[in-house]
């Protein structure tokens, strides 16, 4: 098993990939990823609810 690592999009040092947040600058990887696809879900599932109620 290797270990990987990941370059933070904020301060661009590299770090292992297991982690969920960078070390250096505390930024979150995952997230905004995370929220993001939580929102999308939530309005999609809003509307494909709205359609068939109306
Ligand atoms: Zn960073």
């Amino acid at each position: 098993m290797s270990i990987q690592y990941k370059t933070c999009k904020n301060c661009e040092n590299d770090f292992r990939s297991n982690f969920d947040f960078c070390p250096h600058c505390g930024m979150k990887d995952k997230e905004g990823l995370t929220l993001t696809v939580l929102f999308y879900n939530t309005v999609s599932n809003y509307f494909s609810f709205d359609a068939r109620f109306f």
